[in-house]
């Protein structure tokens, strides 16, 4: 299969909702970062979803409409702060977690009774969606575990053969996946930090929790149970720069070829070792994140990620996303 990678445009929009209406897979630009997306009342494009991208069978997927769409067609139901956190953040990156009213495929939820629904404020997602006019479930579009793709280029890399159309929308301007909020109980509660911080939500819905699995209990968000985002180099993770070049010199020495990652205001104290620079702010560091750790796993042998000293807003999807690149290993 030929992959072709086409701008948005009336003509690119009608052969992506053909693509769609055949049972194929498409990806398409958002915000956050590229998905790999098919229609959710299709078993057959789901399934084939997570055959392309070798996603665990029980690792839900999120269904993205657009703004027209009406919700109540998915969902069984909404407390009230649900509605003012969509009033408030939609359509932005922020997923939201409902009863499910079972219209979609079995297989987007992995056998849940929840639906994750997100409205993404991309234009080209918007224009996708809109086309299409059907709930597109869509994961990131990279082979499982490997860095989330922010360019056209990068899904292409992942899936060049392999899916016949990706819509390029430009570079994803918020860098890592949306906040994923599970909406079923009497308090939101964040399954998945992202772009939208706690504090925001809290400042609408009056109030906010940040899930943390307890041992041995299945996940409320399956996703985080898996290694993720991980470049295709070994990785080490450093609390310090003088850590972090201790480690840069070992693997030097053993002639490999180490490559550090931090934010500006690391980089003077790395006495001209080669680094790739995250930024300064939060922000910033959510744009950059996943394109330099494709571009770092390109030409390093040892990607050492330096733990950033900025806290707070969107620092807290950024560590998360940190710690599982560089340190841990654990998400797809
Ligand atoms: P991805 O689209 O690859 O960014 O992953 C989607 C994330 O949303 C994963 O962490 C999933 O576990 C989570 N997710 C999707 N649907 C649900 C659901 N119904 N309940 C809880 N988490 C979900
Ligand atoms: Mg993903």
């Amino acid at each position: 299969m030929t992959t072709e990678i086409l701008g948005v445009n009336e003509e690119s929009l009608r052969k992506a909702r053909e693509y769609i209406e055949a049972g194929e897979v498409v990806a398409f630009h958002t915000e956050t970062v590229y998905g790999l997306g098919a229609n959710a009342f299709s078993d057959d494009a789901v399934r084939k979803i997570f055959a392309l991208k070798g996603r665990p069978s029980d690792n839900p997927l999120i269904v993205h409409v657009h703004t027209g769409y009406d919700l109540s067609r998915l969902i069984d139901g909404e407390p009230p702060y649900a509605k003012a956190l969509r009033r408030a953040f939609l359509p932005g990156p922020l997923t939201m977690v409902y009863p499910s009213a079972g219209k979609v495929s079995e297989y987007v939820s992995c056998g849940l009774r929840t639906l994750a629904v997100r409205v993404p404020s991309s234009p080209a997602a918007q224009a996708f969606l809109r086309e299409t006019d059907l709930p597109i479930a869509a994961p990131s579009a990279n082979l499982s575990k490997h860095v989330s793709p922010v360019t056209a280029r990068h899904v292409y890399d992942d899936f060049n053969g392999l899916i016949p159309l990706i819509l390029d929308g430009g570079d994803c301007t918020g860098g890592i996946e949306s906040t994923v909020l599970d909406c079923t109980g009497n308090v939101p509660q964040i399954l998945r930090e992202g772009l939208v911080t706690r504090e925001q939500i809290a400042a609408v819905a009056g109030d906010c929790g940040v899930y943390v699995p307890q041992q041995g209990e299945r996940p409320k968000s399956p996703g985080m149970a898996y290694k993720h985002y991980s470049p295709r180099c070994r990785t080490a993770w450093a609390k310090s720069a003088e850590e972090a070049l201790l480690l840069y010199q070992n693997e030097d020495m053993g002639c490999g070829k180490p490559l550090i990652l931090c934010e500006s205001g690391v980089i003077g104290e790395l006495h001209g070792a080669n680094a790739l620079d995250l930024g300064a702010s939060g922000e910033e560091m959510a744009r950059r994140l996943y394109a330099l750790l494709r571009q770092g796993e390109k030409t390093a042998t040892l990607l050492i990620g330096i733990e950033p000293r900025e806290r707070g807003g969107v620092m807290a999807g950024v560590m998360n996303r940190m710690l599982r690149a560089f340190g841990g290993n654990h998400e797809t």
